[in-house]
């Protein structure tokens, strides 16, 4: 592997870098459901740039994988919105396995940041054991009807369009009877109720799905063949690199408050232990590990490599490295960093115990750091399945 860039890669870096300081106004990249979002978007759509890595022919820039990263990168640094899952999921199946009208129809209004989508995925007895869906499709002449729930299913509520696994045969053996469908959010019988979350955000969402129904030419793929097309979706960006850049920003800011003379009485004694020393130069070193674990798994991709335990290590440590960073800026902050955003004593506005909170799900989302551990285990390390 090859750790530095090329000079194409840097003026790449530089693009990016001046494209986010003309058009980013600041608001919350998370949920991208604001006005500064929204039109950031737009900007992005407008500049090929939200289908960064689609072929030109579907409206995209036909990007190299580490140009995809560098741009994941820079957006995940400056905390502003990269895309979203049209762009970076239903986008893409819809190339290899979507039928023509069903590229028509949506490739564009995806490229050109029309459509919000959301995931329906997740059920209350389905996570990680996905398979065991029981969300059911029943065919009635041209149509399906759909009756069940899911559940976190993020972004739902600013969500224009669903993708959705179904169960459409009960007798099969459970990965080989799932179907794939589309569903416009707007179609009667949809209902979606937000969660609260400890963090006092809600971007997670129950869905319910009563009598909903949608026409068979909405299937991507074929019948019963879902659960092998929804793989496809959950490889795309598998680099995880914006969980280690989305790091920088905090970690900088609370390296500059260490240095900073007594600030509410917290700022001295940070830079003044030789313990909290460790902590920043431990937390420093291991988002460069982070980084490098991200790049590889872009580096099997350039190859044509098929990334799997890679994915799986990346993911892991990236995600337990948000909860030591987290952690480790809360006890540095001492009682301070108990203070949340909105307390005028709160260090960095509160920011870390926003992140303390806020990472917790991060070991969670997109396979739990158990099932990680069991893929890097029989995948990675050869070891017998328990
Ligand atoms: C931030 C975030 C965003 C999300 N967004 C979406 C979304 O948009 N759409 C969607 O459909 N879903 C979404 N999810 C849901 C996510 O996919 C599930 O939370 C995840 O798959 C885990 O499932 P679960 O929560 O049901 O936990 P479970 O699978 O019930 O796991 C509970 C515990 O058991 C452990 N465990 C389970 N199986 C094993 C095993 N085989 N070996 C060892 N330990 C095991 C897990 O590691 C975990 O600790 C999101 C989750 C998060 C945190």
């Amino acid at each position: 592997m090859d750790f530095s860039w090329s000079e194409e890669h840097q003026a790449f870096r530089q693009e990016v870098q001046a494209f986010i300081r003309t058009h980013w106004s600041g608001g919350s990249a998370r949920g991208g459901a604001d006005e500064a979002s929204r039109s950031y978007v737009k900007a992005l759509a407008d500049n090929g740039w939200l289908t960064l890595a689609w072929p030109k022919q579907y409206g995209g820039r036909g990007a190299s994988h580490f140009q995809q990263l560098i741009f994941m990168e820079e957006s995940s640094i400056n905390g502003v919105p990269n895309g979203g899952q049209g762009a970076d999921r239903v986008g893409p199946v819809l190339m290899i396995h979507g039928t023509q009208k069903q590229k028509d129809e949506h490739l564009p209004k995806i490229a050109h940041g029309e459509v919000n989508w959301c995931q329906g995925f997740s059920e209350p007895g389905a996570g990680s054991d996905l398979a065991s869906l029981q969300t059911r499709a029943v065919r009635d002449g041209d149509e399906f009807v759909i009756n069940g729930q899911k559940i976190w299913t993020s972004g739902a509520r600013h969500a224009d369009w669903i993708h959705v696994l179904t169960r459409t045969d009960g007798q099969a053996a459970k990965h080989r009877g799932i179907t794939y469908f589309m569903l416009n959010m707007k179609t009667p019988g949809i209902t979606v109720r937000p969660i609260q979350q400890m963090h006092g955000g809600a971007e997670f969402n129950e869905t319910f799905f009563e009598d909903v129904r949608v026409p068979a030419e909405n299937i991507i793929g074929e019948e019963n063949r879902g659960w092998y097309i929804a793989a496809t979706a959950l490889d795309f960006e598998r680099s995880g690199i914006f969980r280690m850049a989305g790091m920088i920003g905090p970690f900088n800011r609370l390296t500059e408050f260490a240095k900073q003379p007594d600030s509410a009485g917290v700022g001295r004694r940070i830079a003044d232990t030789d313990e909290n020393r460790l902590k920043l130069a431990d937390t420093a070193t291991e988002m460069i590990v982070a980084r490098y674990l991200g790049y590889r798994v872009t580096w099997m991709q350039s190859k044509g490599l098929v990334p799997n335990a890679e994915s799986s290590v990346s993911k892991s440590f990236g995600t337990e490295l948000q909860q030591r960073n987290a952690r480790r800026g809360i006890n540095m902050l001492g009682l301070y960093g108990m203070l949340s955003k909105g307390e005028p004593r709160a260090p960095l506005g509160g920011e870390y115990s926003q992140l303390y909170l806020s990472t917790v799900s991060a070991t969670i989302a997109g396979g739990t750091s158990e099932v990680n551990r069991n893929i890097i285990a029989t995948r990675g390390l050869g070891l017998p399945r328990g």
